[in-house]
């Protein structure tokens, strides 16, 4: 894995965890790799022959360029979060916004026609919003920057702009903004539009319960932290890596203590 901060990724925990229990001789090891050196990453993984690696910030759109070929997906994004060296081929994908729908599925979330929202328009969105599309969502993106709002919405078959009053007649609404963590207080959106019979995300993991979380689960809304997406795009990043079947209890098991993500 490369990324810069890394030092507290749960990342390695889960897939070790996940190779120990598949009975693979693997191990997975986070690299603190800074800003602008992406690309040589790649080139170290194709001369060593590493079989994978996760990337996250702020290398996703970086090594999208350094890729040989990308999934749809990754292309449609121009981001990734996962490559694979098959053959010599370096392959970029993007699992994080499958991971979403995972961590959704995983709540009983029906999502082939149902209203979502999603409150941001940044690289987390954007994957959520592509993958919501493609499960048939009708997914309307409420953001702070009218052109990143359009430019998201443009990746779902059926997306468009919304304002936050949109909220109120969602079925799913999902957080996919910082707004929430230590150093970005404060709510994504004004709690009062969240009611019972809507199931409400947020993609943020640390902490583990956000005060907009809370406030949800106050007015009767199903709610799910972050960590649910995590696990559902390494268990997407496992399975292209080693071509088995993840040990999704193991992997989850590695998580115990975040287990926030659980509907509740
Ligand atoms: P990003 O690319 O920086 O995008 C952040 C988005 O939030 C942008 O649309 C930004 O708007 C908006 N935003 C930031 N501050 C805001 C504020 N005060 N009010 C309204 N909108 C605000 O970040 P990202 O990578 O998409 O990550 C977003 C969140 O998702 C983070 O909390 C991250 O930890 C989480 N995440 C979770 C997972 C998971 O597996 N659970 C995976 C990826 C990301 P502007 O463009 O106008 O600044």
């Amino acid at each position: 894995m490369i990324g810069d901060p890394i030092a507290h990724s749960l990342s390695p925990r889960i897939h070790n965890a996940g190779f120990a229990a598949a009975g693979l001789d693997w191990a997975y090891v986070a690299f603190r790799v800074p800003a602008g050196r992406g690309a040589e990453a790649v080139a170290a993984m194709r001369t060593l022959g590493i079989a994978g690696m996760s990337v996250t910030m702020p290398h996703k759109e970086a090594v999208a360029a350094a890729c040989d070929r990308l999934t749809p997906i990754a292309a449609a994004l121009g981001a990734v979060n996962c490559i694979a060296l098959e053959g010599d081929e370096v392959v970029g994908d993007n699992t994080d916004g499958g991971g979403c729908c995972w961590a959704l599925d995983q709540a009983g979330a029906n999502l082939d026609g149902a209203p979502v929202v999603v409150l941001g328009a940044g690289g987390a969105a954007r994957s959520v919003v592509a993958a919501l599309g493609a499960r048939g969502a009708e997914v309307t993106v409420v953001a702070r920057r009218p052109d990143a709002a359009r430019r998201a919405a443009a990746l779902s078959p059926s997306g468009r702009v919304g304002t936050p009053a949109a909220v109120r007649g969602a079925a799913v609404v999902i957080n996919a903004t910082p707004v929430g963590m230590a150093q970005h207080p404060g709510m994504p959106c004004d709690p009062q539009r969240l009611h019972s019979g809507q199931l409400v995300m947020d993609l943020i993991y640390h902490p583990e319960r956000t005060p907009w979380l809370d406030a949800a689960a106050t007015r009767g809304a199903l709610t799910l932290n972050g960590v649910g997406m995590l696990l559902g795009q390494a268990l997407a990043q496992f399975e292209r890596w080693t071509g088995v079947g993840a040990p999704v209890d193991a992997m989850a098991a590695a998580l115990d203590q975040h287990l926030g993500w659980l509907p509740g």
